[in-house]
């Protein structure tokens, strides 16, 4: 929803893009908006804001400022919101049997976060294609211990082939690798898909491999009672 604010240096309004949330507490929010600047030479526009949640304040960047002219009125559009600061990592909590199967896949999402945070969109793309191959990898390994070594020097989607059993969960891992890697290479094929539907891909491999440690957990109680 668009918003308007009358900047000091303005005597009409600019209407901006709402900011849904906080880049310091990571909440999801209305801010409240303090104060805009437009930065006209550069066509810019910046905005200040307090955290209803956290109560501290940050800064919206607008990349565009337009001038928009309807009915002899002036009014002035704010877009392309270029960043947020300051800017905090975020660290996202993984299922403790996750953080245990895997811990190379939590440290490498969470870093790969943190990159996306910072808009390194580049990196943080190549960054989770590596997290999905240590999770995937470190559960066929868990599976199949014995076959450590072969696991470790097998192309990721070989691996997925050779020690994931279920159709569809096959498909999931492997449509993930597939855009994982179109993160890494030069050319994109699957252009209308991005970071988010990868990020959809690798979450839903997940919770394939926590159903599988959960049951596993599950039938190791079940035997010690017999
Ligand atoms: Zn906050």
């Amino acid at each position: 929803m668009k918003k308007s604010i009358r900047p000091e240096n303005m005597s009409v309004n600019v209407y901006y893009e709402d900011i849904h949330s906080c880049p310091i507490c990571n909440s999801k929010i209305s801010p409240i908006y303090l104060y805009g600047k437009a930065l006209f030479n550069k066509s810019k526009f910046s905005l200040f804001c307090e955290c209803p949640s956290c109560g501290k304040t940050f800064t919206a960047f607008y990349d565009s400022l337009t001038n928009n002219k309807y009915n002899n009125m002036s009014e002035y559009n704010a877009s392309d919101l270029g960043y947020i600061a300051p800017i905090f990592p975020e660290t996202k909590i993984f299922d403790e049997k996750i953080s245990n199967l895997s811990p190379n896949f939590v440290e490498t999402y969470n870093q790969s976060l943190s990159a996306e945070k910072y808009n390194l969109t580049q990196i943080s793309g190549m960054g989770y294609r590596k997290a999905l191959e240590f999770l995937i990898k470190d559960y066929c390994i868990y599976k199949n211990p014995d076959k450590k070594d072969e696991i470790l020097n097998t192309f990721l989607g070989n691996c997925i082939n050779t020690y994931i059993d279920d159709d569809k969960v096959k498909n999931i891992t492997k449509v993930s690798v597939w855009l994982g890697n179109d993160e890494t290479h030069y050319i994109k094929k699957f252009e209308d898909k991005d970071i988010n539907d990868l990020k959809r891909f690798i979450d839903t491999s997940l919770y394939f491999i926590l159903y599988n440690l959960n049951a596993d957990e599950a039938e190791d109680i079940i035997n010690s009672q017999q």
